[in-house]
């Protein structure tokens, strides 16, 4: 039977040359990955990442990454406050995709983590037992997979911003280079943070987070402001916007400098200032509509916003705002979520100056209505009529808030992944709770990255 013969002895000769081409190229015939599950349960949207790293290399930073990533559909879990047992339902589709992607020989050790920020941190302001329930129901739902399940919980503003810095700079692999570290600006719809190793002492306790990774110490200061995210904080606006209308019973009109000439929408009191962030509507606002109207005025729509940020009172050597610590910014800075998406959607990159950043602003605010959903088919309505006025606040949180210089600007890069893997609290809240970054050097010289 010679065909049998000469089949298999092409079938050994196969083997022989990948075992070859394997130990010519030094690596183990298949690696072996270890998994991780996070979940981000923002204000607006959830996300599911699944992080991987080499099963014998937990230790060397720069080691994990990211895998995929899974949008939930619908709303952030937040908004289920009426409906619980939804904000679990939601999740199905994402981690049914996660049990497919990871291996199931690994699914049993693979810990899954839930962390809630901003979004609900409101709601649990303003109702503790709503939010409770809503954690039960993902904390029950992410029980029925097979992974570790590891908790579901509300983070601190201080864990968002320490956690955005540590993704950054591990991704960055400043922490195994000991080389100078980044800042990590982070913007949500609900809240936004700022977080980088000051120049100075950190004068409030609140804002100092010490950590020692890989043989260093860090000593970060980091602020969380809750109502800063751009979709609370155009609520702010907004009700500063209307509130010398604000006992006029009928038809009000709010003519907004931030929203394009030509767009005119009318909306409920109750559907902008459902917030704890602004003030209670009155009774008889609550049925209410008004008229809100775009006139398209740059700078009227910078100075407005500007009165956003309370800086009338600092009781220390100085602040940024609303009687907040913060020393000076220093060294470069990543800005991401969405930081990114509106610079990006806006096509401000790292080499336009602010003054050029301010006049795309410009020109994209004072461009019609009509004009720009002609232009722009794919892009959802609410982003795209948002977009001025987010872009400016961003710009004047820079600027205004932070006290950002034109060189601090340059010093500014707005990012959305590093080496594939996005900025944001998630990984390095990963890392934290596996220990996958050690306190102390390891004694070995470590092998070169990849
Ligand atoms: P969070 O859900 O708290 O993480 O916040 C994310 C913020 O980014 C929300 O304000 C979203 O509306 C916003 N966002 C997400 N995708 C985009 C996009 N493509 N363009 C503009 N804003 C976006």
């Amino acid at each position: 039977r010679p065909h049998i013969f000469l089949a298999t002895a092409g079938i050994a000769a196969a083997i022989i040359i990948m075992v070859a081409i394997a130990v010519v190229q030094n690596k183990p015939l298949q690696q072996k990955y270890k998994y991780g599950i996070v979940l981000d349960a923002g204000s607006s949207h959830t996300s599911v990442y699944i992080y991987e790293w080499p099963a014998e290399k937990e230790n060397n930073t720069g080691m994990v990454k990211q895998k995929q990533a899974c949008s939930v559909k619908g709303p952030g879990i937040s908004s289920y406050s009426k409906t619980p047992e939804k904000a679990g339902e939601s999740l199905k589709e994402c981690m049914d995709n996660a049990t497919k992607t990871i291996p199931k020989h690994r699914h049993p050790e693979t810990p899954v983590y839930l962390g809630a920020t901003a979004g609900m941190r409101l709601l649990k302001m303003e109702n503790d037992v709503d939010s409770k329930k809503v954690l039960a129901s993902v904390e029950k739902s992410l029980q029925t997979y097979p992974f570790s399940y590891q908790g579901a919980r509300i983070i601190t503003g201080q864990e968002e911003g320490a956690f955005g810095w540590i993704t950054v700079n591990y991704l960055s692999e400043n922490f195994r280079k000991a080389s100078r570290t980044v800042g990590a600006l982070d913007l949500g719809g609900a809240s936004t943070q700022i977080t980088f190793v000051p120049g100075q002492q950190v004068e409030s306790s609140d804002n100092s987070i010490d950590f020692r990774l890989y043989g260093n110490d860090y000593h970060l200061y980091t602020h969380s402001f809750l109502c800063y995210g751009k979709d609370q904080v155009l609520k702010l606006y907004l009700e500063q916007q209307i509130q010398p209308n604000a006992d006029m019973t009928d038809n009000i009109i709010l003519e907004d400098p931030c929203f394009h000439p030509g767009y005119n929408i009318i909306k409920s009191f109750q559907s902008v200032f459902d917030s704890p962030c602004v003030k209670n509507l009155t009774n008889s606002q609550k049925g209410q509509n008004f008229t809100h109207r775009g006139i398209g005025n740059w700078n009227k729509c910078n100075q407005a916003i500007k009165e956003v940020f309370n800086t009338s009172h600092c009781r220390y050597s100085r602040c940024s705002f609303n009687d907040v610590f913060q020393p000076p910014v220093t060294g470069r800075f990543g800005a991401f979520s969405a930081y990114f998406f509106v610079m990006d959607f806006l096509n401000v990159t790292p080499d336009h100056s602010l003054d050029e950043a301010k006049k795309i602003l410009e020109a994209y605010c004072t461009t019609p209505w009509g004009t720009l959903k002609q232009k722009h088919r794919k892009v959802k309505e609410k982003y795209l009529a948002e977009y001025c006025f987010s872009g400016t606040y961003i710009v004047s949180l820079l600027e205004d808030g932070y006290k950002f210089t034109t060189n601090d600007w340059k010093n500014t890069e707005f990012i959305k992944t590093i080496k594939n893997s996005e900025a944001g609290w998630t990984l390095g809240y990963m890392l934290n709770l596996t220990n996958m970054i050690p306190a102390e050097a390891p004694d070995t010289p470590l092998l070169p990255y990849g």
